[in-house]
């Protein structure tokens, strides 16, 4: 009982300390959260690098002369951060990359494969790309994933046993623990999953303008000044400004609503063009129906192609009205770029807010550069 209980609070308090330094590399690491970035899994290499050099040192630590009822304890908490790691990450390949360095380990340590290790290695990877496949997006199986945890578990005592690597009772015992390691743990990581979603929820609130999915004002200015500074040198900076034309009046004959429609549908449009040309985060919403965009690396020429671009996805756009008739809309543009006389970010979106105001002045729907 008294090896239970101490087996139990070592395994949940280690299990709760692993969860707890993953969550803050994932917090990090990877501001999104969301599964929307492309380059997901080259962070999650990092979680399952921690992951693995943690194992190892368990081993190691298993492997020099301590009781058997440590050793096990040792194999215990190494396959609680394979389960605890496999339990966050997203990408399959990552899952079965810290999946197979945790084997390999685990085989080196025990001496070489045999027929019950095979059988376990298997029954584990198989139950890992299940829960990939059938239990995603994770906030949603939280409970079955943990279940999924405790079968891992319940699975190496197994073969520990039939391996002859344990004793009955040992294998009862870890098994055991192992099982309320999870469930306490489940409670843990549920308070610190909550947490980080409300920073991250914050953080995009703080970022975008809510109704057009754009970058706000805020975002704009801090990246501006920053691009500024990077690029004060070489003058490789361009910026597109635009405007929708007579927007006034097409709130006044549809209603504020459809207005609000015409403003989220450009937004989307404007920004599949910039995809597009790999200018996916560069779109900011600078004011009511004014929008910029962001160039780096490129010059007056470059931008305006974008421009052109953006221009012409406009004129292609059909707005449904309150009563389901199509409207179509124009934008006036001004182009720049960035210059040796140049004292800041400011003073090009200045000219770039001329040549907008020149596009205006000179009948709409047109682009001015220089
Ligand atoms: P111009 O061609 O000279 O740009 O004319 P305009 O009517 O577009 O320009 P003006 O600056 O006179 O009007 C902008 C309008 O945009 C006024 C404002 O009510 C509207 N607007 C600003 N923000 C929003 C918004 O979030 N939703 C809606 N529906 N309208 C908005
Ligand atoms: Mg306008
Ligand atoms: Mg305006």
């Amino acid at each position: 009982m008294v090896k239970f209980f101490y087996a139990s609070l070592v395994t949940t308090l280690f299990n709760i300390g692993f969860v707890a330094v993953l969550q803050l590399l994932i917090h990090f690491t990877d501001k999104n959260n969301i599964g929307h970035n492309k380059y997901l899994w080259h962070y999650e290499i990092v979680y399952a690098t921690y992951s693995t050099i943690l194992s190892a040192l368990l081993l190691w630590l298993g492997a020099n002369g301590l009781s058997t009822f440590t050793a096990d304890l040792l194999i215990s908490l190494q396959f609680l951060t394979l389960t605890g790691l496999t339990s966050v990450l997203i990408t399959l390949r990552t899952i079965l990359i810290a999946t197979g360095a945790n084997f390999l380990l685990f085989i080196i340590a025990s001496g070489g494969l045999n027929l019950p290790l095979s059988i376990f290695i298997a029954f584990t990877f198989l139950l890992l790309i299940l829960e990939r496949h059938f239990l995603y997006p994770i906030d949603g199986h939280r409970p079955s994933r943990v279940f999924v945890n405790i079968l891992i578990s319940s699975g190496l005592w197994l073969y520990m046993y039939v391996a002859n690597r344990a004793d009955f009772q040992n294998a009862i015992i870890f098994s055991l623990t192992c099982i309320m390691a999870n469930i306490l743990t489940y409670f843990y990581t549920n308070l610190l999953r909550q947490d980080h979603k409300k920073k991250v929820k914050i953080e995009i609130e703080a970022t975008f303008d809510d109704l057009t999915g754009a970058r706000n004002w805020r975002t704009f200015e801090m990246d501006l000044q920053h691009q500024y500074q990077l690029h004060n040198n070489n003058q490789q900076l361009s910026l597109v400004s635009f405007d929708i034309d007579h927007f006034k009046a097409i709130n006044d004959s549809y209603g504020h609503e459809t207005g609000n429609v015409a403003l989220s549908t450009l937004s989307h449009a404007i920004q599949h063009v910039l995809n597009k040309n790999g200018l996916g985060n560069n779109l900011y919403r600078t004011g009511g129906e004014e929008f910029c965009i962001l160039i780096p690396e490129s010059s007056s020429e470059h931008a305006n192609d974008i421009a052109e671009q953006c221009l012409n996805k406009v004129h292609a756009l059909q707005i449904p009205n309150q009563i389901g008739e199509k409207f179509g809309l124009t934008i006036s543009l001004g182009v720049s770029q960035l210059y040796q006389e140049d004292t800041g970010g400011e003073t090009l979106f200045e000219r770039v807010d001329k040549n907008l105001y020149h596009s205006k002045q000179n009948g709409r729907n047109q682009i001015t550069a220089e």
